[in-house]
């Protein structure tokens, strides 16, 4: 299946236009968010198969809006991705026991990105978490 729709949760306007370039250059729709406050509400109107959140965002953090996302049956369902820069071992613990269904480092690697975004797709929420 190709042309899913993605929804980019990021306030850096080149991490978020390198994800947008990758993701429609693979087949994928894009719509974006510079706050998660903004991203909790397109994901109610618009219902993305997938939603990639930044943690580091002005107002909301990425991590309270995975819990809103999740407490909320219109967006319970959707698989999160993580995407921070945050690449020590313990930030990503702390990510992923926060729920998170993946988890890719900025700046993003272009080939393993899309193979996780692909795996998530494939596999959707809660069908066994990543490694
Ligand atoms: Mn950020």
């Amino acid at each position: 299946m190709a042309g899913e729709l993605m929804l980019i949760v990021e306030d850096n306007e080149k991490n978020r236009k390198l994800a947008r370039d990758v993701l429609q250059f693979t087949g994928y729709r894009t719509i974006e968010s510079e706050t998660a406050e903004e991203g909790i509400r397109l994901a109610r109107e618009q219902q993305p198969a997938l939603i990639l959140m930044d943690i580091q965002l002005p107002g909301m953090s990425g991590i309270e809006a995975l819990g809103q996302l999740r407490a909320d049956p219109r967006t319970s369902g959707i698989p999160v991705m993580a995407v921070t820069a945050s690449a020590m071992t313990q930030d990503r613990q702390k990510i992923m026991a926060a729920g998170f269904d993946g988890y890719q480092s900025k700046p993003i690697a272009v080939k393993e990105f899309l193979r996780a975004v692909r795996e998530l797709l494939d596999r959707g929420r809660g069908a066994g978490g990543p490694a």
